[in-house]
């Protein structure tokens, strides 16, 4: 075991719109750092989660849409290899190394330190929207519809759950850039029957990346990613039912898109193997 915990230092460089992050530092190091300067990467959404072991993964969150997979933004990056060399991986040196770094996991070395482009954000719309009851199969499916033909300057998750009477409850967690303080876009989810509470305001990017902590971030548990090309409606009606079937609150199946830019990248820049899917439907049952 290595532990990087102390080496969380993070440095934005605004004019050339490059962070340099130490190998141990989470994602509230990170976004702390950044946003400083009105600066963000995509990274993950629970800050005490680690920004390199995300990033070795791909690393999916509120911006995915806009601004790719979080080994997209990866530039370059410092290793210490099993022969105890340095070495850096970026375009011009060893980029057969980067390309392993984008999406290959932790198989190649200690990072010890990773340089990630920058994009300038610093307010979005964003926030939770919850349903219960039967309103919970038609927000999926709304949810769906607007993952596949919504606009790149949406991100959107959803966390299919149960209340503590085994009823299905659903959060939908949109994560909009645009303008406009109330998008046109949000509002057949903000006025689907079965909504319960509307959350979605204006408000920082630090506000948004706070949405999801403590909740999973506290309660840990085995998550299980499934990749898949679409969500049928059979496949939301299976998963509500399989949700309260189960009777074992709680627990959770979270729904990630990876609409927008993730698809703009070549393939062949990164080791990552899930670019073509349309959703990540990762359970912790
Ligand atoms: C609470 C929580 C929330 C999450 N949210 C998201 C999310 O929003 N989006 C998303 O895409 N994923 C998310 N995940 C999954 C996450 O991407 C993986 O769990 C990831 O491995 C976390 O990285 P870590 O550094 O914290 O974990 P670790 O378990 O420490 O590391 C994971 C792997 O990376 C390696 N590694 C870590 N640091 C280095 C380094 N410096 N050099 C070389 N190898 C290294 C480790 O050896 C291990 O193989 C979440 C996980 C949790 C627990």
């Amino acid at each position: 075991m290595i532990d990087l915990s102390r080496m969380r230092d993070v440095r934005a460089d605004r004019e050339k719109r490059i962070a340099t992050c130490h190998g141990g530092a989470t994602w509230l190091d990170f976004d702390t750092a950044t946003q400083a300067h009105g600066l963000v990467t995509p990274g993950g959404v629970v800050g005490s989660t680690g920004v390199t072991g995300l990033t070795l993964g791909g690393g999916i969150g509120h911006l995915t849409a806009q601004y790719g997979l979080t080994c997209d933004n990866l530039i370059a990056a410092e290793l210490v290899t099993p022969a105890g060399e340095n070495v850096r991986a970026s375009d011009d040196q060893n980029p057969e190394l980067l390309w392993g770094l984008r999406g290959g996991g932790g198989n190649f070395g200690v990072v010890a330190r990773a340089e990630f482009r920058l994009h300038p954000l610093e307010r979005v719309v964003g926030g939770r929207l919850e349903y219960e009851g039967e309103g919970v199969a038609e927000a999926l499916r709304l949810f769906r519809e607007l993952a596949i033909d919504g606009p790149r300057e949406l991100s959107m998750q959803a966390q299919l759950t149960t209340n503590a009477s085994l009823a299905p409850q659903l959060v939908v967690v949109p994560c909009y850039t645009g303008e406009g303080e109330d998008p046109e876009v949000l509002r057949p989810l903000r006025t689907v029957p079965g909504l319960v509470n509307d959350g979605v305001r204006r408000q920082g990017f630090l506000e948004q990346q706070r949405i999801f902590d403590p909740g999973y971030g506290v309660d840990r548990n085995y998550w299980k990613g499934h990749f898949v090309a679409e969500l049928p409606d059979r496949l939301i009606d299976d998963l509500i039912g399989r949700m309260t079937a189960i009777n074992r609150p709680p627990g959770g199946i979270l729904i990630e898109s990876l609409h927008g830019a993730p698809k703009d990248v070549d393939p062949v820049s990164a080791a990552l193997g899930y670019r073509d899917a349309a959703f990540n439907v990762s359970d912790n049952r």
